[in-house]
């Protein structure tokens, strides 16, 4: 079954469609190569200079890396590492954010980590970070998907812009150490953007909507000795639903949440007060029913959250895939939000509009139906697939 699987996410990274506005003409700029290898991910060349984007690859003069999701992080094999140290192969020039970077080690218990030398721009109090490198200006823009999450913004002959996965959503302004800024449209020749939630179907409430609306389920829940263990994913959605809880709650957070949480207080964000679940047992728990508890969806069927359910607590299950029967079907829940931080469609498309790219690489989700819908609006007409 797992191979099965690594074997079907192969085959679904192999798509890397290019579209051209051919209405425009738009001239080849052979400096320009926008490409996907089998063994090392997504790359682009421009005026010479090489990037690898989201992998590890020994060849690249930069290494950009965009945010700790596990699909995300370069795996530098060991003999690599070793060869770096042993200067048999040259150090490569990193470029992420703090945030991106801390968390990425602990995701992975050490297993990854960076070679010494490297860029770290873009964490939080330094919100928009440019470097110069052979001519080009690279800057990392905030894209609101995780915290320390950035797009690529590249600066040359011509302008790239990788967006990788984004939300056009901005979170929690009002507060300096827990502010999220969704990504905002750049003008570019060239967009390589994510396309998740790229079908009419995936619209998606606000976000203070939503937290309104579990706030208020959570509570009817508590006023009759209820508690509440919400389903969310253990970098992104844990933080930002924590924030939106209302304080005056009893939050506890599951072991890997949590520590991701109190790195992140490390790096000076900011979190509404909770506690580790280990701090009490579930015998307590049973007892106290007046918790709400954060944990990733897959850990509601091990103990002790199994127990904690079978006795009652409120189920809600967070996630932009809520639409879809087989993911209610896999995470059983009393409640269901549609909440994600990718973009939804209407926010894909003014996306790919407002930065009014002449060639449009795509990513991720059903590709050929976004593609589909951007040319429905004559937003590349008569493109070619
Ligand atoms: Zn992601
Ligand atoms: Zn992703």
């Amino acid at each position: 079954m797992n191979r099965l699987n690594i074997e079907n996410l192969k085959n679904f990274q192999h798509y890397l469609h290019e579209f051209q506005k051919s209405s425009r003409r738009a001239t080849k700029n052979s400096n320009i190569k926008i490409t996907f290898d089998k063994k090392y991910g997504k790359q682009i060349r421009i005026d010479d200079v090489k990037i690898a984007i989201d992998h590890w690859n020994p060849a690249a003069d930069l290494i950009f890396f965009s945010h700790p999701h596990m699909d995300h992080i370069p795996n530098i094999p060991k003999k690599s590492l070793k060869q770096i140290k042993d200067r048999v192969l040259k150090r490569p020039l990193f470029i992420c954010s703090k945030i991106s970077k801390e968390i990425a080690e602990l995701r992975t218990r050490k297993k990854f980590s960076f070679p010494g030398s490297m860029w770290l721009l873009g964490n939080n109090l330094n919100l928009k970070s440019s470097v110069d490198y052979k001519g080009l200006t690279l800057s990392l823009i905030e894209n609101g998907h995780t915290y320390g999450s950035c797009s690529l913004f590249i600066e040359g002959s011509e302008r790239i812009f990788y967006t990788s996965d984004f939300t056009g959503n901005d979170k929690f302004l009002n507060t300096p150490f827990t502010a999220l800024r969704g990504l905002k449209p750049l003008e570019c020749e060239h967009l390589i953007t994510e396309c998740t939630y790229g079908l009419p179907k995936y619209i998606f409430p606000s976000f203070p909507e939503l937290s309104m609306n579990i706030n208020q389920n959570i509570q009817n829940n508590l006023l009759l000795n209820i508690p509440t263990i919400i389903l969310a994913y253990s970098y992104g959605k844990s933080q930002t639903i924590l924030n939106s809880l209302n304080p005056s709650f009893n939050i506890l957070l599951e072991k890997s949440i949590a520590k991701i949480v109190k790195k992140l207080e490390a790096l000076d964000l900011s979190f509404n007060s909770w506690q580790p679940y280990g701090k009490y047992n579930k015998n307590q728990l049973m007892k106290l029913r007046d918790y709400v508890l954060i944990i990733p969806p897959y850990e509601m069927f091990k103990e002790p959250y199994k127990t904690l359910i079978a006795d009652g607590a409120n189920v809600i299950y967070l996630s932009g895939k809520t639409f879809s029967s087989d993911a209610r079907e896999r995470f059983p829940a009393d409640h269901y939000y549609p909440y994600s931080d990718h973009c939804d469609y209407n926010q894909l498309i003014d996306f790919v509009q407002n930065t009014n790219p002449e060639h449009i690489y795509l990513e991720h989700g059903n590709m050929s139906a976004f593609y589909y819908a951007l040319n429905k609006l004559d937003i590349t007409p008569n493109s070619e697939i």
